[in-house]
C-alpha cells in the first residue's frame, strides 16, 4: 500500500531533477521522496499558464469531477494514509482521519456547486420603486487564486484551498508547505485522474524564500489565501496590496471546565484535544482552564489518560500519536516546558524526547503570563490552569493574542450563553473539542487568528467568486 501512494506521488515528483526538495520521514529518518524546487521562472510560467487558461466547465462537470474524486479518495484511503504518515511522523489513526475528511470536502464541493445562490429583488417596495427586479449572480475571479497551506494537516488543508476553486471554476497555483509536499501532489494527481484540467491546479514545490514573495506578488494574482503561521501571515498581509486575502492563522484554543461538568467527558475531550494529530492542529487544546472546585479530580483524569495514550511508531495501527513533524518543534516544545518548570509550574506526565518524538505532557500550576500558554505551542503539551468564577475563566482565555476556537464544559445555560456572547472566538463548542466542524460549516478565527473572512467550503465558494447584480424592466 505504501508503495503504491509513493508511486503516485513519485510519478510526478521529477525523479533526478535538480535542485531539490529531500522530503524524510519524521521518525525513521529515511528518505521518502524528492520534489523539484521551482526557479522563479518556473513560477511566473505557471501564473501566465493559469491566466490564459479560461475554465468553462458546467456545474454537472464540475460536480462530476469532486464526486470521481471523492470516490477515488475512499477506495485509496490506506495508500493515502500510509503516504501522509511517511512525510508527516502523523499515526495512521490520524491520517486515515484526515483522508476521510478530504473526502468529505471533496462530496461537500460536489454538492454545493450543484446548488445556485442566486436572489432576485422586486424593486416596486418603496414610494420611489420602479418595475423592475434586481437579480444576482456568481462569477469566479477574473485573476489567479494563490493558495499556500501549512504541514499539519497534509492533504486535508491542500483540499480546503482547492475544491472550492474547483467547486466555482477558478484557477489555483498552490504552494504546499515544503516540509509535507507529495500529499499535495498526490492529491493534484487524483483529481485530474478524475478530470480536472490540469490548468485549473497548478502544483509549485520550492523554496518559499525564492519563490513565495512571487506568488503574492505577481500581476496576475487576484486573492491569496494563506494557513499557517501569523508571523508569515501578517508578512502576507503586508506585502499582497490591493487584493484579496484570506488569513487562517494560529490558535491557542482553551478548554473551560465549570464546576458542574461531567469529568470523565471533559478529561476525555481534552486529552483527545490536546494530543490528536500530534497536538498539530490550530483548533488543538493548547491550554486547559478548569474551576478549583474540580480542578483536582479532572487533573487526576487528565493524567491517567495521558499515561495511557499510546505513543510511538507511527505507522504501526494501534499507536495514537507519531512524531511531530521535526525535531526542532520538539526541542522548542521542550524548552517551553522547561522553561515553566523553571518558573513554578509542576510536570505530571510526560515531557520525554527523542529525535522527533515530543511524549504527550501535562503540567499544572501554570501561570497564564507563561511562554508555553502564552504563544501557540504547537504541540502535544496539556498546561492546566485553574480559576475561581466564570469571570477569571473568560478573562484568562480571552487574554491571548489568539481567537480561534474553544471548547466549553458545562450544562448550565447562564455560563452557556455568557461564554457564546463573551469570547473573543470564530467557535464556541459546547461539550466538543475545539476542532468539532463539519468540513461544510464556516471556520475561521478573529484577532492573531485571522481577519474574520471563514473557511469551510461553502464560505469559500463565496469568498472565491463576484457577485455581480443585473436588473430587468419586469417585476
Ligand atoms: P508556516 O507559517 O511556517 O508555513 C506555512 C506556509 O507558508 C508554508 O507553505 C511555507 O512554505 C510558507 N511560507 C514560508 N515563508 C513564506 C513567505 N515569506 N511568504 C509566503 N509563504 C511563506 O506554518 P507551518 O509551521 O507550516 O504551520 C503551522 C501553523 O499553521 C500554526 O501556527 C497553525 O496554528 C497554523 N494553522 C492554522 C490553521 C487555521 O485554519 N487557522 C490551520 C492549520 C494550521
Amino acid at each position: 500500500m505504501l508503495n503504491e501512494a509513493l508511486r503516485i506521488a513519485g510519478e510526478k515528483i521529477g525523479a533526478g531533477r535538480e535542485p531539490a526538495i529531500n522530503v524524510h520521514n519524521p521518525y525513521t529518518g529515511t528518505l521518502v521522496g524528492r520534489v523539484p524546487k521551482a526557479t522563479l521562472e518556473e513560477v511566473k510560467l505557471a501564473y501566465e499558464t493559469a491566466r490564459a487558461c479560461k475554465p468553462t466547465l458546467s456545474r454537472f462537470e464540475r460536480a462530476a469531477i469532486l464526486q470521481r474524486a471523492a470516490a477515488l479518495v475512499r477506495e485509496r484511503v490506506e495508500a493515502i494514509a500510509a503516504l501522509i504518515t511517511s512525510e508527516s511522523g502523523l499515526c495512521l489513526k490520524d491520517t486515515r482521519y484526515e483522508a476521510g475528511r478530504v473526502a468529505d470536502v471533496l462530496m461537500f464541493g460536489a454538492n454545493e456547486c450543484l446548488r445556485d445562490d442566486a436572489q432576485t429583488f422586486a424593486c416596486d417596495i418603496t414610494p420611489h420603486g420602479r418595475k423592475r427586479r434586481v437579480h444576482t449572480l456568481r462569477e469566479p475571479l477574473l485573476g489567479v487564486i494563490t493558495a499556500i497551506t501549512p504541514f499539519n494537516h497534509p492533504m486535508n488543508q491542500v483540499a480546503h484551498k482547492v475544491v472550492p476553486a474547483v467547486a466555482t471554476n477558478n484557477r489555483v497555483v498552490l504552494k504546499p508547505s515544503e516540509k509535507v509536499p507529495l500529499s499535495a501532489l498526490a492529491f493534484a494527481d487524483l483529481l485530474y485522474e478524475a478530470g480536472l484540467p490540469p490548468a485549473m491546479l497548478q502544483v509549485i514545490t520550492g523554496d518559499p524564500r525564492e519563490i513565495a514573495d512571487e506568488m503574492i506578488t505577481n500581476p496576475a494574482v487576484e486573492l491569496v489565501t494563506f494557513t499557517g503561521g501569523v508571523a508569515i501571515g501578517k508578512h502576507i498581509a503586508a506585502r499582497s496590496g490591493y487584493r484579496r486575502l484570506v488569513l487562517e492563522l494560529g490558535g491557542n484554543d482553551p478548554i473551560i471546565v465549570m464546576e458542574d461538568a461531567d469529568l470523565d467527558e471533559a478529561s476525555s475531550l481534552a486529552v483527545q484535544g490536546s494530543y490528536k494529530n500530534s497536538g498539530q492542529r490550530c483548533t488543538a487544546v493548547k491550554r486547559m482552564l478548569v474551576h478549583e472546585a474540580v480542578r483536582q479530580r479532572f487533573t487526576d483524569l487528565v493524567v491517567d489518560k495521558t499515561r495511557a495514550w499510546r505513543h510511538g511508531d507511527p505507522a504501526h495501527p494501534d499507536t495514537e500519536m507519531g512524531t511531530v513533524i521535526d525535531e526542532a518543534a520538539a526541542r522548542q516544545f521542550e524548552a517551553r516546558v522547561d522553561e515553566a518548570l523553571a518558573q513554578g509550574a509542576r510536570l505530571l506526565a510526560g515531557h520525554r524526547r527523542e529525535g522527533a518524538f515530543f511524549a504527550p505532557t501535562v503540567i499544572d500550576r501554570v501561570d497564564p503570563a507563561m511562554t508555553v500558554v502564552r504563544e501557540e505551542t504547537f504541540g502535544p503539551v496539556s498546561p492546566i490552569i485553574g480559576f475561581s468564577n466564570i469571570d477569571e475563566a473568560i478573562r484568562i482565555s480571552n487574554g491571548t493574542a489568539y481567537g480561534l476556537s474553544s471548547a466549553v464544559c458545562t450544562n448550565r445555560l447562564d455560563y452557556i450563553n455568557r461564554f457564546v456572547a463573551e469570547l473573543q472566538v470564530g467557535t464556541v463548542n459546547v461539550r466538543e473539542v475545539p476542532g468539532y466542524r463539519l468540513e461544510l460549516t464556516p471556520f475561521g478565527g478573529l484577532k492573531d487568528s485571522g481577519l474574520g473572512c471563514k473557511e469551510g467550503v461553502q464560505e469559500a465558494m463565496k469568498l472565491y467568486t463576484h457577485l455581480k447584480t443585473y436588473s430587468l424592466p419586469w417585476t
